[in-house]
């Protein structure tokens, strides 16, 4: 006892290493709180400064027009001072930047975040728990096994139920086609642990079902897991762009009848084109009657969960083996926040390894919760942290009602562009995306009208005033707008479709256009 003590107190007195030279004034603790702050400070001052003079989602440079300024920044050259280096920041990454809180940003799948989410990044960042083992992390592990079991109630999945907080859709994605296949083998094969003896030889029979519509990283999910891009069968969609349920019935029957063995089929609700979401209820029945595996990717159609009017478009999703959440995409939190959650918990231990210096069986068997045992990541952000201060303080129904408004802005928009006589809308938007391309005058060849809206979404780019995407359809050509802003207003969407027929029609002025035009 003397001697433990006596050690603590020899430290205490002034041991501790904290000259410079080794770094020491670098590192966060108690005694640099100061430093901490100030930073804290001079990084929200730039922020606020940058945000101030920012007029424009982005500024429209090139990559060659950046990059010499990176190119001369040597960093075997530290500069020392972290004021230094903020301002060589804003000039290499800031002034650049493109700002997703823009009204007039309406092109990908990312959200404008809520304060919330910035404080618990503030909060998480300082402590910077791993949420793998209950030792690294106490009560991070409770709270984001209380998030965990929020949203699994949102969804209506039944006790025995779980999940485990992702870096994404693609992960989470991942993890469901991971589920998917060791089940299907074990169900198949009861000594045949996929994880134990890697692939039977009939996995190159296993076939996954998807809508043409679904998400790449299905795909790139089956070549990670050994099954190929081959295992995957798109099916055809209907003319809203959801999955047809007939066509994917036949699909199965023609599989069994070709020897081939089905074992899952993934749903999307909210394709990422065009937020179609597939008839749940329908796909439902039919994994239920042919005993497969039913994976509902909502990494876009989440935020539907909390939406005060339409959360009834999710009705079936709550039948899932598995659901894919991205609360990074429709909850408004900072990238990375996303989620997995399965219907039957046990089907999570094929992702689990014991470690005996991290997670042993022992620990499991005294019920000590290490959350690593559900993750195929070991470190892990402590990312529920958002959701939970987001929900603290904002509340879910404030959230649902901030994807409504933006549902009611895609509403509008379609109007907008419907009334145009230039621009062909593709659909009427069941999310928040719209999908449609400007068509200056009939008797133009495809490929003519496919490069005016490729050139018109760079244009509109480089000048930086919006920014939209673009997609193909059927080989064409297509913009489209994501909406994911409560502040946008109908009158930014006004501008933005304005700039977008000003730069068509100065593009279809062109002479090589004109003359493809025969
Ligand atoms: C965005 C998206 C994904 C991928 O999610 P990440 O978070 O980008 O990894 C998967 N599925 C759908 C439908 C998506 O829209």
């Amino acid at each position: 006892m003397a001697l433990v003590s006596a050690t603590t107190q020899n430290l205490a007195a002034g041991d501790r290493d904290t000259s410079s030279a080794s770094g020491s004034e670098f590192f966060f603790n108690e005694a640099q709180l100061e430093q901490y702050a100030q930073q804290t400070l001079s990084a929200l001052a730039l922020i606020r400064h940058q945000l101030q003079q920012t007029e424009k989602p982005f500024s429209g440079i090139l990559p060659h027009e950046l990059a010499p300024a990176l190119r001369d920044i040597d960093l075997e050259q530290p500069l020392g001072d972290s004021q230094a280096a903020l301002s060589e920041l804003a000039e290499v990454y800031l002034r650049d930047a493109v700002w997703f809180h823009h009204p007039k940003y309406v092109a990908h799948l990312n959200c404008p975040i809520v304060l919330p989410s910035l404080l618990a990044e503030q909060v998480m960042s300082a402590v910077n728990s791993s949420v793998d083992t209950w030792d690294q992390s106490a009560g991070g592990t409770l709270i984001e096994q209380k998030v965990i079991d929020w949203t699994l109630q949102r969804i209506g999945l039944p006790a025995g139920s779980d999940g485990i907080f992702t870096s994404g859709g693609t992960q989470s994605n991942l993890m469901a086609m991971l589920l998917a296949r060791d089940s299907w083998c074990l169900r198949q094969h009861p000594d045949h642990l996929i994880k134990q003896r890697g692939l039977p030889p009939e996995a190159g029979k296993w076939r996954i079902f998807t809508s043409k519509m679904s998400h790449f990283s299905i795909q790139k999910s089956t070549a990670i897991l050994g099954l190929g891009y081959d295992a995957v069968i798109a099916i055809d969609h209907d003319d809203h762009y959801r999955m047809d349920a007939v066509k994917l019935e036949q699909a199965i029957q023609q599989c069994h009848q070709d020897g081939l063995i089905p074992i899952a089929v993934v749903a999307t609700a909210g394709t990422t084109d065009f937020g179609s979401i597939d008839p749940l209820q329908a796909i439902g029945d039919i994994c239920r009657h042919y005993q497969l595996w039913m994976h509902v990717d909502a990494a876009y159609g989440c935020g539907l969960l909390v939406s005060p009017q339409h959360r009834a478009r999710l009705q079936g999703i709550e039948r899932a083996d598995s659901v894919t959440v991205d609360y990074h995409k429709s909850f408004f939190q900072t990238v990375s926040c996303g989620a997995f959650f399965v219907r039957e918990s046990q089907h999570l231990s094929h992702v689990t390894v014991h470690a005996d210096y991290l997670n042993p069986l022992s620990a499991q068997q005294e019920g000590t919760p290490n959350l690593v045992n559900k993750s195929i990541q070991t470190t892990r952000r402590f990312d529920a942290l958002k959701m939970w201060m987001t929900l603290r303080i904002m509340g879910a129904q404030q959230l649902g009602a901030a994807f409504d408004s933006v549902l009611a802005l895609a509403q509008q928009t379609h109007r907008l562009l419907q009334a145009h006589p230039a621009i062909e809308v593709l659909h009427a938007p069941e999310l928040t995306t719209q999908v449609f391309r400007y068509i200056p005058r009939p008797g133009l060849s495809d490929e003519t009208v496919d490069e005016i809206n490729a050139q018109i979404r760079k244009a509109l780019f480089r000048s930086g005033n919006a920014v939209v995407a673009g997609t193909k359809v059927n080989g064409r050509q297509y913009l489209k707008f994501t909406l994911l802003n409560p502040t946008t207003c109908v009158a930014d969407m006004e501008d933005v479709i304005a700039l977008i027929t000003h730069y068509g029609r100065e593009l279809s002025r062109n002479a090589p256009l004109n003359a493809a035009n025969q």
